[in-house]
């Protein structure tokens, strides 16, 4: 899996002159996707509630010139407001906008133990946060007549019994607002497409499973992995997301772009083992 930084030779770049805003961009996916954007030329503005991830980050990549931090808690709506327009006064537009940020909430439970402002909290991050980037984003693509918007779901918004009340239903709820804001927006030019990983290891997935060691992690996707041998990387989800953002992806548009492996199209408690 390349890991470089180095911008890629003007006829590999599929960015080119692109501009893009990541939120939760200073770790995990959205950091491997800052990382992949860039190096096909975009320009990005990482959005973020950890600050100092988020500029080291920016500040690796080259600076201004290529990247920019934003502290900026998607909950909140005027600090999606200002991220989207950081990105407008930065580098003059938006094409490319990955509502990324999310959090897993309390430990798994049952709905008995399951409390109402920790389900509150998820909603807050994981699904208001997601509708605030995609109408900020739409403000400034509408006009322009096009953009990419893509939201990070999960295989927890295709199939139950894989994680807490809360993070099951927001990422359900995410591939409906991505529906919604396609069937709306495709008129304008704008595409909009959520992306949904399988188990990969990152910090909200060492706090899913209970471990602060990424190994841990990745012995449990593997376990219950339907494709083996191969174990999913930040990487390969930033792939996906490069393909919906880019040219590449044109004509799709309100796609739930699973990758997983096949684990949510295969039953493995009947019939084949
Ligand atoms: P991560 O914890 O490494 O990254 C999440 C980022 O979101 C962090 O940088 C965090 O600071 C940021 N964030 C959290 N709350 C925020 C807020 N209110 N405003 C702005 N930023 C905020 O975890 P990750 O796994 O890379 O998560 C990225 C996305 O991927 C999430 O939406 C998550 O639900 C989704 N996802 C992860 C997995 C997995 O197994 N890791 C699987 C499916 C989906």
């Amino acid at each position: 899996m390349a890991s470089s930084n180095l911008l890629l030779p003007p006829a590999a770049r599929r960015l080119d002159n692109k501009v893009a805003l990541v939120t939760g961009g200073a770790s995990g996916i959205g950091e491997s996707t800052v990382r992949l954007l860039c190096r096909h030329g975009a320009r990005v503005v990482v959005a973020d509630i950890q600050d100092d991830k988020g500029e080291a980050l920016c500040r690796e990549l080259g600076g201004p010139a290529v990247a920019i931090f934003v502290h900026c808690d998607v909950s909140d709506e005027s600090d999606v407001r200002k991220a989207v327009d950081a990105a407008v006064a930065a580098y003059g537009k938006l094409d490319v906008a990955f509502s990324n940020a999310g959090i897993v909430g309390s430990a798994m439970c049952s709905i008995l133990e399951t409390k109402k402002e920790d389900f509150e909290r998820v909603v807050a991050v994981n699904l208001t946060g997601a509708f605030l980037v995609t109408k900020h984003a739409a403000r400034v693509m509408v006009p322009a007549g096009q953009g990419s918007i893509v939201i990070t779901a999960s295989v927890c918004g295709v199939i139950g019994g894989m994680a807490p009340y809360a993070y099951t239903s927001t990422k359900h709820a995410v591939v409906g607002l991505c529906r919604e804001a396609a069937a709306e927006l495709g008129r304008h030019g704008v595409r909009v497409n959520c992306v949904s990983p399988y188990l990969v290891a990152t910090a909200l997935a060492r706090q899913g499973v209970g471990t602060e060691d990424d190994e841990a992690v990745e012995a449990v996707a593997e376990a219950a992995a339907n494709l083996k041998g191969v174990g999913l990387k930040t990487e390969d989800i930033a792939e996906a997301v490069l393909y919906l953002a880019s040219d590449a992806g044109r004509y799709v548009s309100g796609h739930n772009l699973v990758v997983d492996g096949g684990v949510t199209v295969v039953n493995g408690s009947l019939g084949r083992q």
